[in-house]
C-alpha cells in the first residue's frame, strides 16, 4: 500500500482545484490547512456569477488579467465569508504567490507556504515572507498522483500498438494489448 504524505495530499488537492480555474493565462489552485485539516480552497477565477475569461477572453491591463481573483485570495476570502480563522494556518499553492497574494497571506496570519512550481518569484515577496517569519517551502507534486496527461498517454500507447500491427504482430496479440492498455488507463482497480 502506498500511503501518500500530507504534503502530497494537500498539494494534490491544490492541483485538483486548479482544474476549476476559469482564466486561460494560468491555472492556479490553493488549499488552506489547519491542524492537518482543509479549511478552504480556491482557484483563480472571476467573481461569483461574473463573466469568465474562458468564455469571453481575458481582460488584460498592463499585461495582467484584471478579471480574476487569485487562488490564494479566493481561499482566504472564503474563510472571511464563513468566519473561519486563518491565524496559524498553512497554505498549499500550485505556483509561487504573486506580491499581492504574498501580502494577503502574511496579513491573514498564515505561517507556512508550500508551493509546487516557481512562477515569476518576486524577490520582494521573498523578503516580505522572510521578515514576517512565514516559512516558504517548495513541494513538487508527484506526477503520478494527479495525471492531467492521461488521455495523451493513452493515445500515445494506442498509436504504438497500431504500429505493431503493421510489423506483423498477430491480431489476437494486438487485441490483447489494446485491452490491457484500456484497462490500465481507465480502470481504478
Ligand atoms: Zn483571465
Ligand atoms: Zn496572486
Amino acid at each position: 500500500m502506498n500511503r501518500i504524505s500530507w504534503d502530497q495530499y494537500f498539494m494534490a488537492q491544490s492541483h485538483l482545484i486548479a482544474l476549476r480555474s476559469t482564466c486561460e493565462r494560468l491555472m492556479v489552485g490553493a488549499t488552506i490547512v489547519r491542524d492537518k485539516r482543509i479549511i478552504a480552497g480556491g482557484y483563480n477565477g472571476s467573481i461569483a456569477g461574473g463573466t469568465h475569461c474562458i468564455d469571453e477572453g481575458c481582460y488584460v491591463i498592463d499585461s495582467h488579467c484584471v478579471r480574476t481573483i487569485h487562488a490564494e485570495m479566493n481561499a482566504i476570502i472564503q474563510c472571511a465569508k464563513f468566519g473561519v480563522p486563518t491565524e496559524g494556518s498553512e497554505i498549499y499553492v500550485t505556483h509561487y504567490p504573486c506580491l499581492q497574494c504574498c501580502k494577503g497571506i502574511i496579513q491573514s496570519g498564515i505561517k507556512r507556504v508550500y508551493y509546487s512550481q516557481d512562477y515569476k518569484n518576486h524577490p520582494y515577496a521573498n523578503k516580505l515572507f522572510e521578515d514576517a517569519d512565514v516559512e516558504v517551502k517548495q513541494v513538487e507534486l508527484d506526477e503520478m498522483i494527479i495525471d492531467t496527461k492521461n488521455k495523451e498517454k493513452l493515445q500515445f500507447v494506442a498509436s504504438m500498438i497500431e504500429k505493431l500491427s503493421t510489423v506483423g504482430v498477430e491480431e489476437h496479440e494486438i487485441k490483447r494489448l489494446y485491452e490491457q492498455a484500456n484497462q490500465l488507463f481507465t480502470s481504478y482497480n
